[in-house]
């Protein structure tokens, strides 16, 4: 194949959020050394390279002729990216997305005698600009997508998606573009992954009683405390929040994507679905919903602590997610919680405290 007269941004971009999407990034900055290596192609260190062979960083960089990274292929078929870990680590995630996306779009198997080495703003051959482009294209919506860099303000871009200056400015001069290649080009599922994340960063709650944080639309009550004591963060809160672990961590249920748990959450019974209500071994109600305020008294499972299915009436019924003990929405008590399966949010945080650490 000849290699294209002009770089296919369109492509490149499609292939950068399929990436994100397949990988279930859910966060940044992004850890782009597991994704490249869950793609099964092996990272070498230059300092580990230069230890080897007994010779320099410096050397090493001369002889890739490349101080950054650089991709190849072994005779097996096998892929390999070797990079400069003594660089900063901006640089090391921007050129590491940059050699995956000549992996992704491609660029070794389709274009013969290439020769990609990524220079960084150095001159290239200009038969390989057109790729060098496109690499570069895939590697700014891999780790920073225009539909996430949307909503954020721009001056938290280096911070947030974990880039350098040069970078920065490539994404807020790029923004508009890539922002409409993508619209163009995104995927049922690539809207879904990104609206995630969009919701995430703009939907966030902080209780002030019990410092907890979670997102969701609208909420009146703490899904943690009960406490109508939220405020609704900005973006840049938000990511603030996050980046400075500035919030508690209550213990939690892990459910699967329709809210129903991995096993019982009392005995672990595994032999349980979702048509079920009640786990067959310990009789605990399997879903987190609100069954509002009580009174609680009867229990037609007694000793186990369980309740009667007429209390599914008495709450609004919302399905709750597996870490709330409140309905955000009205207040009411959880299964889970009434149940005894969730701590009280100050017995927790008690025992948080008295950790020795
Ligand atoms: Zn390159
Ligand atoms: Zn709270
Ligand atoms: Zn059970
Ligand atoms: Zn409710």
């Amino acid at each position: 194949m000849e290699i294209p007269s002009t770089p296919r941004y369109r492509f490149a971009t499609q292939m950068a959020l399929e990436t994100f999407t397949y990988f279930n990034v859910l966060s940044f900055p992004l850890d782009i050394k597991t994704l490249i290596k869950s793609e099964g192609i092996k990272l070498k260190k230059y300092s580990t390279i230069a230890k080897k062979v007994g010779i320099s960083v410096a050397e090493v960089c001369r002889e890739y002729q490349t101080d950054l990274a650089y991709i190849f292929r072994a005779d097996s078929g096998k892929y390999s990216i070797a990079y400069n870990d003594t660089k900063a680590e901006y640089l090391i995630r921007f050129s590491l997305a940059h050699e995956l996306g000549h992996y992704a779009l491609g660029h070794l198997e389709d274009f013969s005698e290439t020769v990609l080495r990524y220079r960084g703003n150095n001159l290239t051959e200009t038969k390989y600009e057109v790729l060098e482009k496109e690499a570069n294209c895939f590697a700014r919506n891999l780790i920073s997508p225009a539909p996430i860099a949307d909503i954020i303000p721009q001056n938290m871009y280096q911070e947030y998606f974990g880039i350098g200056y040069q970078a920065e400015l490539t994404r807020i001069g790029l923004l508009k573009t890539d922002a409409h290649y993508s619209v163009l080009v995104a995927s049922d599922s690539n809207k879904k992954v990104l609206k995630k994340i969009r919701a995430q960063l703009s939907k966030t709650h902080k209780c002030s009683t019990c410092e907890a944080a979670f997102y969701k639309k609208n909420a009146t009550f703490c899904p943690f405390c009960g406490e109508q004591t939220l405020t609704k963060l900005s973006v840049s809160e938000s990511i603030n929040l996050k980046n400075r672990g500035n919030y508690m961590r209550y213990s939690k249920i892990e459910l699967n994507d329709e809210g129903f748990p991995l096993h019982c959450p009392r005995c672990k019974n595994e032999d349980i679905d979702s048509s079920q209500k009640f786990c067959q071994v310990c009789a605990t109600y399997l879903k987190n919903i609100c069954i509002g305020h009580g009174p609680f008294e009867e229990n037609p499972f007694e000793p186990y602590p369980s309740f009667g299915l007429y209390k599914e009436e008495e709450g609004c019924g919302k399905k709750l997610p597996g870490f709330a003990r409140y309905c955000p929405d009205c207040g009411g008590k959880s299964t889970y919680y009434f149940q005894g399966l969730l701590k009280n949010w100050d017995i927790e945080q008690k025992e948080w405290e008295e950790l020795p650490f």
